[in-house]
């Protein structure tokens, strides 16, 4: 009889810049993982058909390492997606081509599978849960800033989903009635101050306006590839203008964490993404500092704010978890073990 630990799940991570697969064990552990570029130029077709090559390549990996083979997939996907019928609705990084994807059901069809799929920062936040900072709380939010700005609730054990599968866009909460304009066309949302491709855009348009040399030369430079990285860089060297610009960002996130904390009185505020990773302290400390004097007293004292433990595998590692929540663990996946 096979060893029932070494069962696992095959997940799917499928972001705007790359397609990753593995196999996923019971335990969290990654095995026979593979990583391609996303299509994205190719249209929707080939971004589908390049998801299922990727999975059924560690299929056949795994047969060749002869391990069991896998029962199901769980696919983590950039939103908006509707979870229920496995959709990609129509994300902004994917091209023009790919909208109103059924992914899910043409991996099942592709590859004689159960699929569940979800939002990448839901999946996410189910790999935290179960494998990551926020192991063993019942609620808690997951908050990632990156390119964007993502989030997932938490609560009584229970991720928050809405009848839409919709819920938990942390990203746009109103921080600043008259702020800049988001990507989705709103004024003020968390996403549009505190994000990489918020901060690059301010940052554009003030060297555009003049009010800094170093931030001019900075996006002649780079051209196309200026980012927050390196606003964050001129602030370091001391540019006042890109100073600004980051603590807006900060700011506006230490905003969203206090009116999150006595919205959903969560236990821990978890937080990744590049952005987050690469600031550390600069960005939690003034959220803590922000909470502990703006929340109420009461979930101000309870809530910690912590960084994210699971990095790049995170839509890997959660696959599995998205699995057994969706289709229950009596599908011959094994017992717990702890992640290695
Ligand atoms: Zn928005």
């Amino acid at each position: 009889m096979a060893d029932r630990s070494a069962i696992g799940v095959l997940a799917l991570d499928l972001g705007g810049t790359q397609i990753r697969a593995a196999c996923v064990r019971p335990g969290g552990q990654i095995v026979a993982a593979r990583r391609s570029r996303t299509p994205v130029a190719d249209g929707g077709e080939a971004i589908v058909s390049a998801c299922i090559a990727a999975l059924g390549g560690v299929r056949e990996d795994l047969a060749r390492l002869s391990q069991p083979p896998p029962v199901g997939v769980g696919i983590s996907a950039p939103g908006p997606v509707d979870p229920r019928r496995g959709l990609i609705l129509d994300p902004p990084n994917l091209g023009r081509t790919f909208h109103d994807i059924p992914l899910a059901a043409r991996v099942e069809e592709a590859l004689g599978l159960p699929v569940a799929l979800d939002r990448d920062t839901q999946v996410a936040a189910l790999a935290e849960g179960r494998f990551g900072a926020a192991a063993g709380c019942e609620d808690f939010l997951y908050l990632t800033v990156s390119t964007g700005v993502g989030g997932a609730i938490v609560s009584g054990g229970r991720l928050l989903r809405g009848p839409d599968g919709t819920a938990g866009e942390l990203g746009h909460l109103v921080v600043d009635l008259h702020g800049p304009q988001c990507g989705c066309g709103m004024p003020g949302h968390l996403e549009a101050i505190a994000s990489g491709s918020g901060i690059a855009r301010r940052a554009r348009e003030a060297a555009g306006r003049g009010e800094s040399g170093l931030l001019a030369d900075l996006v002649r430079e780079r051209g196309a590839a200026f980012g927050a990285r390196d606003v964050a860089g001129a602030e370091d060297a001391g540019d006042a203008v890109a100073a600004r610009i980051m603590d807006d960002g900060r700011e506006a996130f230490a905003a969203a964490c206090v009116s999150l904390t006595d919205v959903f009185n969560p236990t821990l505020i978890v937080v990744g993404g590049s952005l987050a990773t690469g600031q550390g302290d600069r960005l939690l400390g003034p959220a803590r500092a922000a909470i502990e004097h703006g929340a109420f007293r009461r979930p101000a004292s309870r809530v910690t704010v912590v960084p994210a433990m699971l990095g790049d595998d995170v839509g890997l590692v959660g696959g599995i978890v998205l699995f057994r929540e969706r289709f229950g663990e009596a599908d011959g996946v094994g017992a717990e073990e702890t992640r290695a």
